[in-house]
Order: structure tokens, then sequence, then C-alpha cells
């Protein structure tokens, strides 16, 4: 028996962050740098805007359609947004998980949640704080016309999220980006190597100790 004989199980990656903060970056700069590493393609009943593909930015499905999932529990947690619903198809993330890969979810700390309720020990948390409110304030104000009004909006929001950071396992202040891409990266590699996700374990020492 080899090393190579240990299989590692999967997780699934919550990266929560108010909008501003720089989540999307970091997801980017992550699905780039491993090929592990995958992002979750949620369902939606909301139509598809220009440019996006069924199957790459959401599964796009009928309220019906939606239902029976919900009925059939194949969805691993879901939401009422607005008019329209999400939700996180299971059969997908199993497959995943069981092949050894990561799997990237951009969900608010509500998806969260109910990710770790339904899925526990698979599911790893990070929460992306902005260096300063300062910083979140220049960041949020991305196009020179918006109004006041629509600026204070998005930082009501933004600390409505950032709230719930103590629910998180783990927090990066992301201060210099290239830092908080590698310190997720860190996680990801410890997290990867937990004793529980390491399949066969006992069967690789079991062969050593027969071999002496
Ligand atoms: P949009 O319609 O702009 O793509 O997304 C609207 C909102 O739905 C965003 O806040 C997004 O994070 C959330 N959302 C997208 N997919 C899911 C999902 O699978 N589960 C949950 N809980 N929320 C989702």
């Amino acid at each position: 028996m080899t090393q190579s004989s240990i299989t590692s199980r999967g997780l699934m990656l919550a990266l929560s962050s108010p909008s501003g903060a720089g989540k999307t970056t970091i997801s980017s700069a992550i699905l780039k740098a491993a090929s592990n590493i995958v992002m979750s393609i949620s369902v939606t009943t909301r139509s598809p805007r220009p440019g996006e593909e069924h199957g790459k930015d959401y599964y796009f499905v009928t309220k019906n359609e939606f239902h029976t999932m919900v009925e059939a529990n194949d969805l691993l947690e879901h939401a009422h947004v607005f008019d329209n619903y999400y939700g996180t198809p299971r059969a997908h993330v199993e497959k995943e998980l069981r092949a050894g890969r990561i799997v990237l979810f951009d969900i608010d700390w509500q998806g969260t949640q109910q990710l770790k309720s339904n899925a526990g020990d698979d599911v790893v948390s990070i929460f992306i704080l902005p260096p300063s409110l300062e910083e979140l304030e220049k960041r949020l104000k991305t196009r020179g016309q918006d109004s006041d009004e629509v600026v204070q909006n998005r930082m009501s929001k933004a600390m409505a999220e950032m709230s719930h950071w103590p629910e998180y396992d783990y927090v990066i202040v992301n201060r210099k980006i290239d830092q908080s891409i590698a310190q997720t990266m860190a996680i990801l590699t410890a997290e990867s190597l937990r004793r529980s996700r390491q399949k066969g374990l006992e069967a690789f020492v079991e062969s050593m100790h027969r071999a002496v």
C-alpha cells in the first residue's frame, strides 16, 4: 500500500463578505490557482440576464421545477430572494466531494448557516472583512455618479452582513489582496489535511506496521 491510496474527501468552502470587501477577487484567484477547486452552480427561478449561460452561471428552472426539487430534498439549501428562488443542487456537490474537490460557495450568512446545518463537517466557512470603514465606502462608491442615498444604502446592507462575522470558522481582514489569497489557500491546505478528511489513513499506517 502506498501513500497514494490515501484519498481525500473534498470540502465545501463558504466564502462570505459584505459587498466591496474583495470576495469576488479572492474567489476568482483561488479558482485560477488550483485545479481542484470548482464553483457551486445554483438553480434559480429568475430569468437569465444578457450573457448568462444555463449550466455555467446558474441552472435556470421554472417555479414548478424548483418546488419539485425542494420536495424531493434535492437542494442542500435554498432561499427566496426578492421575487425569485435560489438553491444549491445536492447531487453535483456530493459528486465533487467524493472526487476530493473543493466546492466554492459565494453565499451570504443565511446560506452559510443552512449549509452548515445540512452538511456539517463538510463545510469550512471564511468571512472576509474590509480593512476599514473608509476603505469599504471607497470601494462601494464604484461609480462616480452614485447618489449619497445609493451609497448609504449599500453601506447599511454591508454593515448588516458584516455583523455576522462571529458565525464563521475563519476571518480574513483583506488589507492586501495577495496576502488574503495566500491566507485563503493556507486555510484550504490545512483543512484538506484534517485527519477526518483523509480516507484510508488507517489502512496505510497498518500496512507499514505489517511490513516491519
Ligand atoms: P442574482 O440574481 O443577482 O444572481 O443573485 C441574487 C442573490 O441571490 C444574491 O444575493 C446571491 O448571493 C443569492 N444567491 C444566488 N444563488 C444562491 C443560492 O444557491 N442560495 C442562496 N441562499 N442564495 C443564492
